[in-house]
């Protein structure tokens, strides 16, 4: 959705009608043409939002729901990036699930991250994501921070710098806040 600048007030003029950021009843039902980020706003086929983990597998090979989902939870784990974590999740799934899916359907790698990122099933990617977004926020930031003709720090560009900081280290303390809560929690004598 395009917006265009206002009266020169702040107020953004709308070109177009309102929309829901996160269309509830998902891509088919709803009547906006925008595509939202999630798997149900978009027309990419997704296995993860299409099969399920069998009961009776879980644990085997042929858990191959499970298999894809364990691979996604130990690199996670591990840190990697998400995008690195679709490209495996994408070559495991073409060369060991694929040719046991109805109709052997392609699961670009798209829609692998997509859902690696927007579903609330590894929110624990989405959270490493906002923290590399602000690392790169405030990296690019330290790049304008000196005049090079006069050698100053240029004030609105160093506010800029530490309130990213500070947004920085808030995300962090919230974040360990919440671990050691959760460890806290686990101990406490009833
Ligand atoms: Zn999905």
């Amino acid at each position: 959705m395009d917006y265009e600048d206002g009266d020169g007030e702040g107020q953004a003029e709308l070109s177009g009608g309102l929309g829901p950021v996160y269309n509830v009843a998902g891509l088919k039902r709803s009547s906006s043409k925008a595509s939202g980020m999630h798997c149900s706003e978009s027309t990419d086929w997704c296995f993860f939002c299409e099969y399920e983990s069998e009961t009776s597998a879980a644990g085997t090979d042929a858990d191959l729901y499970g298999s894809l989902f364990g691979t996604v939870k130990r690199m996670s784990e591990a840190k990697r990036e998400p995008a690195h974590i679709a490209r495996v999740v994408k070559a495991a799934y073409d060369q060991d699930v694929r040719q046991h899916v109805l109709g052997q359907r392609e699961w670009k790698e798209a829609s692998i991250l997509r859902h690696l990122l927007y579903s609330l099933h590894f929110t624990e990617l989405f959270d490493s994501t906002v923290e590399n977004m602000l690392k790169a926020l405030i990296t690019r930031q330290n790049h304008e921070l000196v005049d090079l003709t006069t050698g100053s720090v240029v004030e609105e560009n160093r506010k800029a710098f530490c309130h990213s900081i500070e947004t920085y280290l808030k995300w962090q303390n919230a974040h360990t806040g919440n671990t050691r809560s959760a460890k806290r929690a686990k101990f406490t004598p009833k």
